[in-house]
């Protein structure tokens, strides 16, 4: 059995993911919208009730209603209690991963926006740029935390990341006559090369795409449709699953 040794900052860490988590539903549904995330107080989407702290405590609320709303009986879109207990859950991971409890705190808010970009890209195909930039902002401290790395590594690994894929952007683009991949992925791959490093990124591509094609099979299978090159992939989601995968894994 392993022991794990709490320490405040881990304790701080564990009172604020269900928190967090209920911030990345918020996210989830109103960034690809185009609507307020910080200002505009919390409403049922179709009675358009405003909702009381008591509707809004992190999974206990929707299991108290059994994900209803409170004023109209409208389910509550599903993925709000899956971000909740999926931040809780990255939380417990990156305590038990990560070497300290400040490396443990950065790689949880890596892995929440890695979190909410998974679900807003599976959902819109869309990657925005304040998700993308809060995953480099902390991809480069995950790297300086790491005392074997540095900013310099998580530089070389930005460059390396979104570069290789700016190019594939670009050549796809000359030979195919559209747009491949999106600004979103070449975006995502900066900060996903900074916190990983450039030396994981072969690996990183390649659990992403073996998740995409098996993700595009099942689909095809499915709809009962043949696997087609202009099927739209949420590439991003699948690097943001492979690089969850690898921060933890190399922990
Ligand atoms: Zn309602």
């Amino acid at each position: 059995m392993p022991v794990i040794n709490l320490s405040l900052l881990d304790i701080l860490l564990l009172l604020l993911a269900p928190a967090v988590g209920s911030f990345l539903g918020v996210l989830a549904l109103r960034l690809p919208a185009g609507q307020d995330v910080v200002r505009q107080a919390s409403a049922c989407d179709h009675c358009r009730q405003v909702l009381s702290w008591r509707d809004l405590v992190p999974l206990l609320s929707w299991l108290a209603l059994g994900g209803k709303c409170r004023h109209c009986a409208t389910p509550i879109p599903v993925v709000l209690p899956l971000l909740e207990a999926g931040a809780v859950f990255l939380a417990l991971l990156a305590i038990w991963r990560m070497p300290s409890d400040v490396q443990a705190l950065t790689g949880a808010g890596f892995l929440w926006c890695l979190l909410v970009l998974f679900v807003i890209d599976l959902t819109h195909f869309r990657l925005p740029d304040v998700l993308t930039g809060t995953v480099f902002v902390l991809g480069c401290l995950l790297a300086v935390l790491d005392p074997w790395r540095g900013l310099n590594s998580a530089l070389i690994g930005a460059i390396a990341g979104a570069g290789s894929f700016w190019l594939i952007r670009i050549a796809y683009a000359r030979l195919r006559g559209r747009e491949g991949l999106g600004m979103g992925d070449v975006k995502l791959m900066a900060g996903l090369g900074a916190g990983l490093g450039a030396q994981a990124l072969p690996l990183l591509v390649l659990l992403a795409a073996l998740g995409a094609l098996v993700w595009a099979g099942a689909q095809a299978l499915r709809q009962n449709t043949s696997l087609q090159a202009r099927t739209a992939l949420p590439f991003g989601s699948f690097l943001c699953l492979a690089a969850g995968i690898l921060l933890l894994g190399n922990a």
